[in-house]
């Protein structure tokens, strides 16, 4: 999951941010309500407030529970990597399922 500014104040690009928390709340205990950023693509300094960061999904973790799942199966032949792959890519849809569900809460949240 990654966290963004919805759009800078100046040039309305997403400014992302190197932080994680899982609500809004955790995110203002962990730099406080309002902040400033620098934005990456103006370069210009605005301050920002929790409720413009939103979060969005990661990478699938689908490809890399496939190439994991695969390689375990190596041990087991040609059928091992077919089963492990096929294992694989139910874990890697189970986390992104869990992701989803963790954006839509910071999304969402009460907060
Ligand atoms: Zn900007």
């Amino acid at each position: 999951m990654r966290l963004y500014i919805k759009k800078c104040h100046y040039c309305h690009r997403r400014i992302y941010l190197n932080i994680t928390a899982s609500t809004r709340s955790e995110l203002a205990k962990k730099i406080g309500r309002c902040f400033e950023v620098e934005c990456p693509h103006c370069h210009r300094t605005s301050e920002y407030c929790v409720d413009e960061v939103y979060a969005e999904m990661g990478q699938s973790s689908v490809p890399a529970g496939v190439i994991l799942g695969g390689l375990v199966g190596l041990l087991g032949g040609p059928l091992g990597v077919l089963i492990g792959g096929a294992i694989g890519s139910v874990i890697g849809a189970g986390v992104d399922e869990e992701e989803k569900r963790r954006v839509q809460r910071f999304n969402w949240g009460e907060d």
